[in-house]
């Protein structure tokens, strides 16, 4: 089995602390509708800082992943490296910033799960409509072309 941590997000922050780890695409459920397959690894790391006052959490993530194109619907290999930089509120400051948009927040939890915000960031940085490059493949036939629905991905998104 691969570790599920849970962090208190501003004791790690506020400690400058680190974690490292892997998880199989597999135990990333949400990202399924996106993929091709749930083949292969990836790796994450989240590391706590301050700025003045303000708690952050910094998240890398890199790996491979098999998208679907959704020209010819087959596999597209997908590398992955993403770097985020999110600030943390509390709750009730979560309701007042939504309207800013440079700066990502996250609702500093006690019991952080490092997974689901691994997923969470996959999530809002995969390509909404994933292709190979013009002129590799051709359309796939109209009547499969709804077989990958971009709104089931905005659907787990809201859960
Ligand atoms: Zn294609």
């Amino acid at each position: 089995m691969f570790a599920q941590p849970l962090i208190d997000a501003l004791e790690f922050a506020r400690n400058g602390k680190q974690l490292r780890g892997e998880v199989p695409i597999s135990a990333l459920s949400r990202l399924g509708d996106l993929l091709t397959d749930s083949r292969g690894m990836l790796h994450y790391a989240v590391h706590g800082y301050r700025v003045g006052e303000v708690d952050m959490l910094g998240i890398e993530i890199s790996g491979e992943c098999h998208l679907r194109c959704q020209r010819c619907l087959g596999e597209l290999n997908y590398p992955l490296t993403l770097n985020a930089n999110l600030r943390l509120v509390s709750s009730a400051e979560m309701d007042e910033v939504e309207a800013e948009d440079e700066v990502e927040y996250l609702e500093a939890s006690s019991q952080l799960d490092v997974l689901a915000l691994v997923e969470d960031e996959l999530l809002l940085s995969l390509p909404f409509s994933p292709k190979h490059a013009t002129g590799v493949c051709v359309p796939a036939p109209e009547s499969l072309q709804h077989s990958a629905n971009p709104f089931s991905v905005l659907a787990a998104l809201k859960k």
